[in-house]
């Protein structure tokens, strides 16, 4: 048998539980890696790393309405669901739970989280409902997997920050794990909205990496200015007309806050639009380390 045709795919909460509860029975551990599906190789790399951590991988895919605003891309997300089961059983997961919105959101929830403060700065100036929307799902399937550990890209920094203090702050029994973010061999992070990108606009996307080691070259060249940062990381990107830049930030990697002067460690943030793709990307920064 092919390893995806062993891999489980469940739809229900109900199927779900009791797919767990045996892999669980005899203490084996449950890894979980959140996703909206059409995945690639950054997904991938959390599931190995999940594989390779816990007995069972759950992989969910689900594409949230909650996190997306009015005229975002919600109705149009990419979607291969044959493709994403045989990329979750090369990397090693052993469940797909991909349930309908109706089995996630039975009922309009009056319920939410909210990890106030970092969810209102960089992404959250231009996206003001989105990490509601996300912890929101995060701790619905947390409650519904009751993992022991969960695995979410740096790619999505924000995110990482948000859900680490959302699990700090509510006790939540997981240990959340962030992983690196893997990169096209010209330094784009990969991203399932990459497939946007037209032929002419690919090589314009690399101006936010090319941009995030500039900033991040500054602060290594020995700047302590966040202002003169930024500016090094804005010069690289005005370079590229095709791109319009939201944000260009160097904040502290905890708070998310922008430091007078820049110490300890540090977060480089870029989002910027590129024809109908919006690309975020960044780069971490020791000055203790330097
Ligand atoms: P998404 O399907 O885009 O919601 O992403 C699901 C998870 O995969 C999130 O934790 C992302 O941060 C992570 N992820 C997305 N792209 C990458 C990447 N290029 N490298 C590593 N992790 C990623």
């Amino acid at each position: 048998m092919s390893a995806v045709s062993q891999i489980l795919t469940v739809e229900r909460v109900s199927e779900l539980r009791a797919a767990l509860d045996v892999a669980r029975r005899d203490g084996g551990s449950v890894g979980l890696v959140p996703t909206m599906g059409y995945l690639h190789e950054g997904h991938q790399s959390l599931v190995a790393r999940s594989a390779a951590e816990n007995d069972l991988t759950a992989v969910s895919i689900f594409v949230n309405p909650l996190q997306f605003a009015e005229g975002e891309d919600y109705g149009t997300y990419p979607r291969d669901m044959e493709r994403d089961r045989e990329m979750c059983a090369a990397a090693g997961a052993g469940l797909i739970f991909a349930p309908p919105v109706e089995e996630v959101y039975p009922q309009t929830p009056v319920t939410a989280v909210s990890v106030k403060g970092l969810n209102a700065v960089l992404e959250g100036q231009f996206r003001p409902t989105h990490f509601d929307g996300v912890t929101t799902v995060v701790a619905k399937l947390f409650a519904m997997l009751g993992p022991g550990r969960a695995y979410f890209g740096e790619k999505d920094y924000q995110q990482l920050a948000i859900i680490h203090r959302m699990a700090a702050d509510l006790s939540l029994p997981v240990e959340v794990v962030g992983c690196p973010t893997f990169r096209e061999p010209d330094g784009l992070a990969m991203s399932s909205r990459n497939v946007y990108l037209t032929a002419e606009e690919r090589p314009a996307a690399t101006v936010l990496w090319r941009s995030l080691q500039a900033g991040r070259d500054a602060v290594v060249d020995g700047s302590r200015d966040p202002g003169e940062v930024e500016a090094v990381m804005d010069a690289v990107l005005a370079a590229e007309p095709k791109v319009s830049p939201d944000y260009a930030a160097v904040v502290d990697a905890a708070t998310l806050e922008r430091p007078d002067v820049l110490v300890g460690e540090l977060r480089l943030l870029i989002a910027a639009r590129l024809g109908r793709a919006r690309l975020i990307d960044n780069i971490g920064v020791d000055c203790d380390r330097l």
